[in-house]
């Protein structure tokens, strides 16, 4: 339903916390937070933003990396466990994800013959542990996994990816479901749509569908799933509307 992500200096949990603030107009049932720090920290609950804050106190919610999302959800009860983020059997990878993996069954059932085990009773957890069989069987890097995976799938997502093998990144892609990347300086903002982001920048991308960024601190790469390099579009958002 909503999706919020950080990559720069700034500590990330005050901003994905007020980005899925922003993004409640939209209904959602469960909230969660991924944040790295060394290791990926995995904070998700049921209920409200502010209950996953109320969570969040007694956790360690450093770190100047990080993806939110707020779930609306389609496959799978609300709950603790299907809340996103969603993390790939192995650890390696963490996403959230908008939208439907319509071919998630098929999936599933060959991921499990191929020895994956599934906690939550979600499409994107099939997805995760998806981008990290593909990642494990061959020898490339994790936007490559990410760009077989997406291949494989049928339906609409706006996604964003991070992974312990590569920790200085994000990868977001979307088809049939937007996604905003707001350009700071020495800093990017990602969003569901803009209004978590005109707080920190009025310079934004638009991804279009099958679009692929790879999102450093200090650099983006623009692609398709199908590889072909993609010239950004930087728009200026009118902040006076
Ligand atoms: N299909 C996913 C789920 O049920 C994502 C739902 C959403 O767009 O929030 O977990």
């Amino acid at each position: 339903c909503g999706i919020v992500g950080y990559i720069g200096n700034k500590e990330a949990y005050p901003i994905l916390i007020n980005g899925l603030k922003r993004l409640e107009y939209r209904g959602y049932d469960s909230a969660g937070v991924a944040l790295l720090n060394g290791n990926i920290n995995v904070y998700k609950r049921k209920g409200k933003v502010s209950d996953l804050e109320d969570y969040t106190k007694s956790q360690n919610t450093d770190g100047t990396i990080g993806i939110g999302h707020t779930r609306w959800a389609t496959h799978g009860e609300p709950n603790d466990i299907n809340a996103h983020p969603h993390r790939s059997m192995d650890g390696k990878f963490v996403l959230i994800h908008n939208g439907i993996i319509e071919n998630y069954g098929k999936l599933k059932k060959s991921l499990e013959e191929a020895g994956y085990e599934f906690t939550s009773d979600t499409d994107t957890e099939v997805l995760a542990n998806l981008i990290a069989y593909i990642y494990k069987e061959g020898d490339m890097s994790v936007e490559m996994a990410v760009r077989l995976a997406l291949k494989k799938v049928i339906g609409a997502y706006g996604l964003v990816v991070f992974s312990t093998e590569e920790p200085d990144k994000l990868i977001a892609a979307r088809k049939g479901s937007p996604l905003v990347i707001g350009v700071g300086k020495g800093e990017y903002f990602l969003a569901s749509d803009a209004t978590p982001i005109v707080e920190h920048t009025n310079s934004v991308i638009y991804l279009n569908d099958d679009d692929l960024a790879i999102i450093k601190k200090d650099q983006m790469v623009l692609k398709t799933i199908f590889d072909e390099k993609q010239e950004p579009v930087v728009e200026e958002l009118d902040l006076d509307i």
